[in-house]
């Protein structure tokens, strides 16, 4: 009885003090205002951590990051493991085999990175490239340029082939440059976002191994949305990021490489300039070096990990092919629907036409800047501008698989009125 009584007394307290809890406004935590009075700090803490976090709704219409569905963002908030428990190397030999379909690969050594596009890029020319060896970098919008500026800063001789932004690249042009500046690495970008150009790629993995060059191809802005076959291509090096038209959160970038890129980046002179991006690490922490013991090297971005997992799935259900066919579908409406407008589109070739990010040609007398900022604040829609040389030439709206609907061109279509 008296045991009973005693219980349902802590009940009762229990539940008061619930209550005197609830009653604090959520965001302020309670141990920091108990002991502000003998705080030892100078610094207070700052009234923006004292407010609850805001996120605005927006739809993402630019080049990336794009909206998330639910099941991805639900797979990101899912509770932390370590990144050395064994449920989490099955997590990342999912994404592995992931990758490797969206990729069409069979290639052994492919990961995911702990980072953004940029990751991925930095650790494909630190590992494949020397101090003074020769790179070259096709440049026809922002990524090669970014490219050439990587290998330069870390001490290649870097040359570059120059055309004006969503310019193409005839194979001749390429052999005659390879054939010159015999380098080591090739570079050449698929989906070049800043222009809206789907560069082709077929036949130049070939030139690359006749002149004894690793081909190194970004797929960041493309993968998923237009068609690239790693092997059948004969691509040395691919890489993508995970907020394009995968539809995950930025920070995580596949990146595969094959035998021929293994060979050269696991025989070198020098240790690569980076040890967070040096593959002999990353391959372990993959599980890709044959060693029995994945060892600690960085703490990888777990829920990162769940929310690429859980998009590399949702390719694999929809299938790959259907992926290409669909984004090529809705793009059609959205090139129609802005020419019945009025509008030029930058890429008039449409075989040429990315078709994950569209881009418009800036009509003459308009500012675009006034143009993104008018439709953000009435449409709360994001579009971007070029970026690096096609600043100022062209708008960039992203097409990026969850927006890739025919309810977006009907939604896009409110800005005509
Ligand atoms: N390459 C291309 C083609 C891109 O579109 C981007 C991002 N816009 C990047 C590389 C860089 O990716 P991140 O911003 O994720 O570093």
């Amino acid at each position: 009885m008296m045991q009973r009584t005693l219980f349902r007394r802590g009940a009762l307290l229990a539940q008061k003090a619930a209550v005197e809890v609830s009653l604090l406004p959520m965001s302020a935590p309670l141990q920091p205002r108990l002991d502000r009075a003998m705080s030892s700090v100078t610094i207070p803490p700052p009234k923006c951590m004292l407010r609850p976090l805001e996120v605005p709704f927006r739809y993402l219409f630019g080049p990336g990051p794009s909206n998330v569905p639910p099941r991805v963002l639900a797979a990101g908030g899912r509770g932390i493991i370590g990144h050395l428990h064994p449920e989490m190397y099955e997590i990342m030999n999912d994404i592995k085999k992931g990758i490797q379909y969206a990729f069409q690969t069979q290639n052994n050594m492919t990961i995911a990175m702990s980072g953004s596009g940029h990751a991925a890029m930095e650790c494909a020319v630190f590992n494949t490239v020397e101090l003074g060896e020769s790179v070259l970098v096709a440049v026809n919008g922002i990524w090669g340029e970014r490219v050439a500026e990587i290998a330069e800063r870390m001490g290649a001789n870097v040359h570059i082939m120059v055309k004006a932004p969503g310019g193409v690249f005839s194979n001749g042009e390429i052999e005659k440059a390879l054939a010159k500046h015999k380098p080591v690495l090739f570079f050449l970008t698929h989906g070049e976002s800043s222009a809206g150009l789907a560069h082709p790629v077929d036949g130049i993995g070939d030139l690359c191994r006749k002149h004894n060059t690793l081909f190194l191809v970004d797929t960041v802005a493309s993968l998923g949305a237009s068609p690239i076959f790693m092997d059948q291509q004969n691509i040395d090096i691919l890489y993508t990021g995970s907020q394009k038209a995968l539809n995950a959160p930025p920070g995580t970038a596949p990146i595969s490489f094959n035998e021929r890129a293994c060979q050269k980046m696991f025989n070198r002179k020098t240790k690569p300039v980076s040890y967070l991006f040096d593959m002999a690490h990353l391959s372990n922490y993959w599980g890709n070096d044959g060693q029995p013991a994945r060892l600690y090297h960085h703490t990888g971005p777990v829920s990162g990990f769940f929310s690429l997992r859980e998009s590399l799935a949702i390719l694999a259900e929809k299938g790959l092919e259907e992926s290409w066919r669909h984004h090529k579908e809705v793009a059609g409406y959205l090139w129609k629907g802005l020419e019945d407008m009025g509008l030029k589109l930058f890429i008039q070739n449409k075989d040429l036409r990315l078709p994950s990010v569209t881009t418009i040609a800036i009509p003459e007398g308009y500012n675009w800047r006034e143009m993104l900022q008018y439709i953000m604040k009435h449409h709360n829609m994001e579009m971007t501008g070029g970026l690096g040389p096609s600043t100022g030439m062209v708008k960039q709206m992203g097409w990026l698989d969850n927006q890739c609907r025919e309810e977006s061109t009907l939604l896009l279509s409110r800005l005509s009125h």
